[in-house]
Order: structure tokens, then sequence, then C-alpha cells
């Protein structure tokens, strides 16, 4: 089975593909990951993206269609999750080529759908585990008093750079004029499946599941 994880950003998407990896050891494709990768060892396109995800901007679709042609030919486990990607239309018809390319097809798109003042909350307030990627967030789930991550125990805690106010409302932007355009696209093509990404964190989980046992 391979989704997609759809919704702007700070829906959850990555949080629920993680959850999704230890129950049904499923393979989560990140490109946002991918790129902070590629930033942090320092590759020639690392640190030509770098400055375009710091101002909240898409990077070009040539760039994170390569990134994921490369994963798809490796171990894909219970099924692929799409996390972050497609963010454009060129990049959904350039998946469903290299799936198809692979032998392989897309079961579901999982929309989240939550609220614009939600997100910008929720996004301002998120700091993750440099080690494990635990995610936190300072109201509902905040790091414990030691500083050490309640999974790992690593002290190394961080906050995205791109998570402030500026770049923020640059990739709300983005979101809405090129990648909410999907939402069209795969509703037309029978895909399409909503859950409230506003309810806690173990109730989407369990919509999603939900929805997976019945595609
Ligand atoms: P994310 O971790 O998914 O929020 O992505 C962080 C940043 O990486 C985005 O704001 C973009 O600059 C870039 N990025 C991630 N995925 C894509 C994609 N599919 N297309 C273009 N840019 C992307």
């Amino acid at each position: 089975m391979n989704i997609i994880l759809l919704g702007p950003p700070g829906a959850g998407k990555g949080t629920q593909a993680r959850i999704l990896v230890e129950q049904r050891n499923m393979v989560q494709l990140s490109t946002g990951d991918m790129l902070r990768e590629a930033k942090s060892s320092g590759t020639e396109m690392g640190n030509r993206v770098a400055e375009v995800m710091a101002r909240g901007e898409l990077v070009t679709d040539e760039i994170v269609i390569g990134l994921i042609e490369e994963k798809l030919s490796g171990d894909i486990g219970g099924g692929l999750i799409f996390d972050g990607f497609p963010r454009t239309l060129a990049q959904a018809d350039a998946l469903s080529e290299l799936l198809e390319r692979n032998g392989q097809s897309l079961s579901c798109v999982v929309e989240m759908q939550v609220n614009d003042a939600e997100l910008v909350h929720r996004i301002t307030a998120r700091s993750t585990c440099a080690s494990c990627g635990e995610g936190y967030n300072d109201i509902t789930k905040p790091v414990p008093a030691d500083g050490a991550c309640s999974n790992c125990g690593s002290t190394e805690i961080t906050r995205r750079a791109d998570d402030n106010a500026d770049s923020l409302r640059q990739r709300l932007l983005e979101y809405y004029k090129k990648t909410s355009p999907l939402i069209g696209y795969y509703y037309a093509k029978g895909m399409l499946k909503r859950v409230d990404g506003l309810a806690e964190i173990d109730e989407v989980a369990a919509s999603i599941k939900k929805t997976l046992d019945r595609t």
C-alpha cells in the first residue's frame, strides 16, 4: 500500500508518517527530511536549496523528483508514505509515472485537514529531538524539565530554521498557491480520503488506520 499524506505545513504529516512506519512497517519518504539532510551534509545541491528553504519557498520540481526517484528502487517494506511530496501538479504527474515504471501504484491520498490559526500556533511551538526525531510542543507536549528527550534521553532538542513567522507565511502561501490544487486533482481521480488533523495525535492515527483498512 503506497499513500500520500497531504496537508499544509504543521498538519502533522511527519508525526503520522512515523506512526505508520512503526505500525505497518511502511517506509517514510519525506522530501523535507531529504533536503535538510542534503543541506547539513553540505552537498552542492544542499547548498543550492538552503536559501530557498529558509525563505519558505518550494525548491524546484526537478530536484525533489530526482530525490524521490532515487528512493523508489530501494526496499519499500510494507509500502511507501509520501510525506511532503508531491507539492505541485508537475510532481504529482511525475510520481504516477515513476510508480508505474517501478511496477507500483498509489493506493490513496490522505488529506489532513486543519485550520490556519491552529497551524501557526502549532508550528511556532514545535521542536524535535535531533537524535530520534521525537516531536515536542511547548504547550501540549513540552520537553521534560531535565531537557532530555523522553524517548531516547538526548538533550539535543532543535527547532527548525524555517519555523519562524516570516518563513511560515511564505510556506502557507506556497501551499495554497501550488499544493492545495492537488486536493481537487486526487478527488477527481477518486483517491482522496479526508481526516480531521486537529484531533489528538492518537485519534488522528486511529482515523488514518480506519481509512487505510477500508482501502
Ligand atoms: P517540510 O519538511 O515538508 O515542511 O519541507 C521543508 C521545506 O523543504 C519546504 O518549505 C520546501 O522549501 C522544501 N520542500 C520539501 N518538500 C518539497 C517538495 N515536494 N517540493 C518543493 N520543495 C519541497
